[in-house]
């Protein structure tokens, strides 16, 4: 391609509404164009790398055996009512009506109409497993679009569903699609991590998140290298603290703490350390109408955690101050474990702790001294809490005595959600009616797994990634283009242009995506937009180093250029631009 001819959409400024370096660099770089909050235009410099994302997650699908398919992006709302997700789905889902009334939607995911179509399409057993993808635009309205294409409310997607005879078969769908998604995000160069997942009203262990890790991302992710421990805040499991609970060793007290309300204050004012109070927060509960969850003062709750609860109604719905005040009889800062008068729950190193300080359920005032099973019932006890950086790993034996190391405790990082894994079972074959016959003649119900890519958060996320002051740093395979010629002086040496030229040709017949920089522009504006699209290999050809027979060249991630001789430039460079991909 020649610049002159390739619409390069570079700008100078950092634009001022992008918060992230990638979407700063996508608008400069002339990768994208906003149209609306969360809708984007993919100018062609954009498009480039975009299509080499899909065409390694097709290369890898499709050596799973996967078979492509294109799904329709607007459903018919029967569907969705058949599944239940019409109303489920919430806000995301994009409505719509035809000129008849009828609704549809703007399809968020494709669960409903691939269920049917392959209920319709399978009849027997000895045609399972299937398994089928799509790459394609999605809508989900979403809450906070943000972050240019990684939360937009349009984006593209590859997602894949297999169909199976039994949970056997599902597994080694699932065990293959995480294999093919490690391979995915390794050959596009990224640094990831796949690490376990909600699975939601589903339950069990079946699913899985690909993370790539940057600053920027969205989820928090615990890992635990020794253990090979590795999960999603969400649902991270909190080790237990501290051992068998000791015994009493205080008298149950009542103290005046007139306006303290908060942890921090009670800790201050009783001189406490916060490990010995415990707060107690109060929830909708599935039956009746409060439930107490009790957490450890420098605890935080896990609300997807206290759904899984069955006594805790989903979604965890707290209660206002009234409904506080009827339940117990005091304002949201006074509650306490003694005497109250609904279920309790507590986190289990809540209900570790002994001689613990709570509110009284009545206001300006708190208990010392509170022992469980003494001046309170022994509480059910519950993971309900997010595990924080440095706590104990769960598998490094559920107790922390004090004798394990750093290598045991938990590492908080960040990560960018881009793909995801889920064994789904009947969820969707159940309510859509996808059956097929078994080897007795018997319809019975298929099983399902559910397999996402976010294409173009991809982009975004390898940018989080890959970059310096100057601007985009691409992994190999994602490149725009691989090789960048930069001409000095292409209008004004008929030498310099015949060599360009010769050197284009030549790279371009080698099956290397070059772009060469015939625009009539000063030398230092071809190297500024050279660095900020990122192109990995640059040559540089001008009359001095011509002159010796050599050539410049220069990878984007080193910091020196190196000469070549003139002679072998193209072999030299093009073996070494094809080893990498
Ligand atoms: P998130 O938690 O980020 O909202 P999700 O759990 O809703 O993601 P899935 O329904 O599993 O996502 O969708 C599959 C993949 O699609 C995700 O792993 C992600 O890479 C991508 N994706 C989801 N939502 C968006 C979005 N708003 N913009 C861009 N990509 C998205
Ligand atoms: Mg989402």
């Amino acid at each position: 391609m020649r610049s002159s001819k390739f619409l390069i959409a570079t700008v100078k400024e950092t634009p001022a509404d992008a918060e992230v370096i990638s979407h700063q660099l996508m608008l400069r770089a002339g990768m994208i164009r906003k149209v609306a909050a969360g809708v984007y235009n993919w100018l062609p410099m954009g498009l480039r790398t975009l299509k080499k994302v899909e065409k390694v997650v097709r290369e890898e699908m499709d050596r799973t055996g996967s078979q492509e398919v294109l799904l329709p992006a607007v459903q018919p709302a029967e569907l969705w009512q058949q599944s239940g997700r019409w109303e489920m789905y919430g806000g995301e889902l994009l409505r719509l009506q035809d000129r008849h009334d009828r609704d549809f939607c703007f399809g968020p995911t494709h669960e409903e109409v691939i269920t049917t179509l392959i209920g319709n399409e399978i009849r027997s057993y000895k045609q399972l497993p299937a398994s089928f993808y799509q790459i394609q635009t999605k809508f989900r309205d979403e809450r906070r679009p943000r972050f240019g294409v990684m939360r937009a409310r349009e984006f593209l997607m590859k997602d894949a569903y297999s169909f199976h005879r039994d949970q056997e078969s599902l597994q080694e769908s699932y065990d293959q699609m995480f294999t093919a998604y490690s391979t995915v995000f390794t050959r596009l160069g990224l640094h990831f991590r796949p690490v376990e997942a909600d699975t939601g009203s589903i339950g069990g262990s079946g699913s899985h998140e690909f993370h790539v890790l940057a600053q920027s991302g969205e989820d928090a992710i615990a890992t635990c290298d020794k253990h090979d421990y590795a999960a999603n805040v969400e649902l991270a499991v909190a080790a237990q603290i501290g051992g068998e609970r000791a015994a009493p060793s205080e008298q149950l007290s009542k103290q005046d703490t007139p306006g303290q309300k908060t942890i921090a204050a009670i800790c201050d004012y009783l001189k406490a350390p916060v490990e010995k109070t415990i707060k107690t927060l109060l929830v909708k509960g599935a039956e009746v109408d409060a439930v107490a969850l009790v957490l450890r003062g420098d605890h935080e709750l896990n609300e997807l955690k206290a759904e899984k609860h069955p006594l805790v109604a989903a979604p965890l719905q707290w209660l206002d101050e009234d409904e506080v005040m009827q339940a117990v009889g005091c304002g949201v800062g006074s509650i306490g474990t003694v005497n109250i008068p609904i279920p309790v729950i507590a986190d289990r190193s809540a209900a570790n702790i002994s001689d613990f300080i709570c509110g009284a359920n009545e206001d300006d005032v708190h208990y010392t001294g509170v022992n469980w099973g003494r001046d309170c019932p022994e509480p059910e006890s519950f993971d309900l809490r997010s595990v924080k950086q440095g706590d104990l790993c769960s598998r490094a034996g559920d107790v922390d005595l004090g004798e394990q190391g750093d290598e045991d405790r938990l590492k908080i990082m960040r990560g960018i959600e881009v793909g995801h894994i889920f064994q789904l079972g009947t969820k969707y074959s159940e309510p859509l009616n996808a059956n097929y016959l078994d080897q007795n003649g018997k319809a019975t119900t298929m099983i399902m797994g559910t397999y996402g890519i976010g294409i173009s958060r991809i982009v975004a996320a390898a940018i989080e990634q890959n970059y310096d002051d100057r601007g985009i740093i691409w992994p190999t395979n994602m490149a725009p283009f691989e090789l960048v010629i930069t001409p000095i002086g292409y209008h004004k040496s008929e030498l310099i242009k015949r060599t360009c030229d010769r050197l284009y040709a030549a790279f371009s017949d080698l099956g290397i995506e070059v772009l060469l920089d015939d625009r009539n522009e000063r030398p230092g504006i071809m190297f500024a937009d050279a660095d900020l699209i990122g192109i990995p290999h640059r040559l540089v050809v001008g009359e001095k180093s011509l002159a010796n027979g050599k050539l410049e060249y220069k990878e984007r991630s080193a910091d020196e250029a190196k000469e070549f001789d003139a002679e072998d430039v193209v072999d030299l460079l093009a073996a070494r631009i094809t080893a990498a991909r």
